[in-house]
């Protein structure tokens, strides 16, 4: 596209902040303001729940993913452009998104080598609701920058209630049974990617079938992760599609 039409293009559909909407210059992510204070989960973070030690409470309880990693602590601006990425599918917004998640696990540098990026699944009716997956967008994105494949390995077989309005020890069950697999698993090294996560239970659960069907190892990635403060009001919650 020539510069005029860039500019055009521009007038009608400014950038905006991915962490406070101010529309920004094309050649930037986040405003000024904003670039000072992104929420990233920085330093040296729990491989079990993803956070830092400071905000791990998960007493090292071994999952069935491999270790979790999450690009942002789920507040202020990391919180917004979640609750953004429910309302629309904005392709600036899940491509910064993307571009923080696959930063993340670059800085891993420990994490497990990858064959494969696959997503949580929404049930057919949410997703015809809400008209798209926004776990398999940022999937999408985060595989294209990693240079990987991307394949939809699970699906939801039911509806399940949010996981919003249950108590943390009933969140496992809820979500147990709740998922499939769809694709050849067998020796592949899968990165799971969600938007969010909280409890962890339903990147659990996925990981678990997974496992069951033969994959050799799985990485979840997430965009961010709630904080122990954050937990009372979770109310966006991994499940709560
Ligand atoms: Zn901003
Ligand atoms: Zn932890």
């Amino acid at each position: 596209m020539n510069a005029f039409l860039t500019r055009l293009a521009y007038a009608f559909f400014p950038r905006r902040c991915l962490y406070c909407d101010r529309v920004i210059r094309p050649d930037q992510t986040s405003c000024d303001d904003c670039c000072d204070t992104i929420p990233r989960m920085d330093g040296i973070c729990c491989p079990h729940c993803g956070r830092t030690k400071t905000d791990c409470h998960c007493r090292r309880h071994k999952r069935a993913y491999d270790r979790l990693i999450t690009a942002m602590r789920y507040e202020r601006g990391a919180k917004s452009a979640i609750l953004a990425l429910k309302k629309d599918r904005d392709a600036d917004r899940i491509h910064t998104m993307g571009q923080e998640m696959a930063a993340a696990l670059r800085a891993k540098s420990d994490a497990a080598p990858l064959d494969i990026v696959t997503f949580i699944p929404m049930c057919k009716k949410d997703e015809r609701k809400r008209g798209y997956n926004q776990s398999r967008l940022l999937a999408t994105e985060v595989a294209s920058l990693l240079d990987l494949p991307l394949k939809p390995m699970l699906k939801k077989c039911f509806e399940t209630h949010s996981q919003k309005g249950l108590p943390w020890h009933e969140r496992s069950g809820n979500v147990l049974g709740a998922f499939d697999v769809i694709a050849p698993t067998k020796g592949k090294r899968i990165l799971l990617v969600d938007d969010l996560a909280t409890t962890g239970c339903t990147l659990n659960e996925c990981a678990k079938m997974l496992k069951i069907y033969g994959a050799e190892s799985v990485t979840a990635l997430t965009f961010a992760a709630t904080v122990p403060k954050e937990k009372t009001e979770s109310n966006e919650d991994e499940n709560s599609r």
